[in-house]
């Protein structure tokens, strides 16, 4: 009897500890797959959309580059200027009065900036954001090619960018690129310009230059280590992903020009389109 109190005991004990073991492994799994991504089935259910052409140009996804110029049809959209208008800027100062930005992207950069300053992270500065092609190309000659991109070439031109410092001193050393580096994902930005990527960008390590593209594709980047131009040709390859975030899970489909009139988004889904600028199409489906 005793004896088989005895085993008893064990068996619940194993079973304990294989539990334990189980949940923590469930952890381990969930932080790991966090961001990463899945292939699934390109499937064409669903409500038809219809796409046009403009579309191809438009988004927050537009790979722009020396090589992919800004399309003369693409315009930034909502540019305003930040002057004036915490709501826009989250308690970072601006180096000009004159600075502007998408207003999106603006409000997606002030959440950012406060959950910054809740962890004591709060020095931020916008030295530039929208640049019109006037403006670029002035850069252009008083700073030349090793410092700026020709007019049109530049992110700053599509007003999805922008360059953030600190007051406290040199980006790459300040507490605010710190954060920035590690954080700025989860907020649908991208360090656009790694020390890592040289070779792939073509642009040397810029601590201070942000992209937004969203989520979950700014995570999606992070956590594969890819650039935007390896994203890009990551989804023109795989055409149907999907990842979760916070638990929640999102789809994403490519489609070349000539697949467009395929597209489809499930009823009820809520989504977003975005142009490659290399004559692909991204749909995101939200969850
Ligand atoms: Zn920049």
């Amino acid at each position: 009897m005793k004896r088989r109190g005895l085993l008893v005991l064990v068996i619940a004990l194993l079973l304990a500890a294989a539990i334990v073991k189980v949940m923590q492994r469930g952890d381990d799994g969930y932080g790991a797959a966090e961001g990463l991504i899945q292939e699934i089935a390109l499937r064409s259910s669903g409500e038809k959309l219809l796409a046009s052409e403009e579309q191809l140009y438009e988004g927050d996804l537009l790979l722009v580059n020396g090589e992919y110029p800004i399309h003369p049809e693409s315009e930034a959209p909502d540019v305003v200027e930040l002057s004036g208008r915490p709501e826009l800027t989250g308690g970072a100062v601006l180096l000009d009065h004159d600075i502007r930005l998408s207003r999106g992207v603006a409000l997606k950069f002030a959440v950012m900036a406060e959950a910054a300053a809740q962890e004591g992270v709060n020095r931020f500065m916008i030295s530039s954001g929208y640049r019109d092609r006037a403006e670029q190309s002035r850069l252009y000659k008083e700073k030349g090619a090793d410092y700026a991109l020709p007019a049109g070439y530049s992110e700053h031109n599509m007003g999805l960018a922008l360059d953030i410092g600190s007051t406290r001193g040199r980006m790459a050393d300040a507490e605010e690129g710190k954060w920035l580096e590690q954080n700025a994902a989860r907020y649908g930005f991208v360090l656009r310009y790694p020390a890592d990527k040289t070779d792939v960008t073509g642009i040397s390590f810029e601590p201070w230059h942000f992209r937004y593209v969203g989520l979950p594709h700014s995570l999606i980047m992070k956590r594969s280590n890819l650039a935007l131009e390896e994203y890009v040709e990551l989804l023109r390859d795989k055409k149907a992903v999907s990842t979760t975030v916070d638990g929640r899970s999102y789809e994403i489909r490519y489609y070349d020009s000539g697949e467009i009139p395929q597209l489809r988004v499930p009823e009820g889904r809520e989504y977003a389109l975005s142009g490659d600028n290399k004559g692909g199409l991204i749909l995101t489906l939200y969850p």
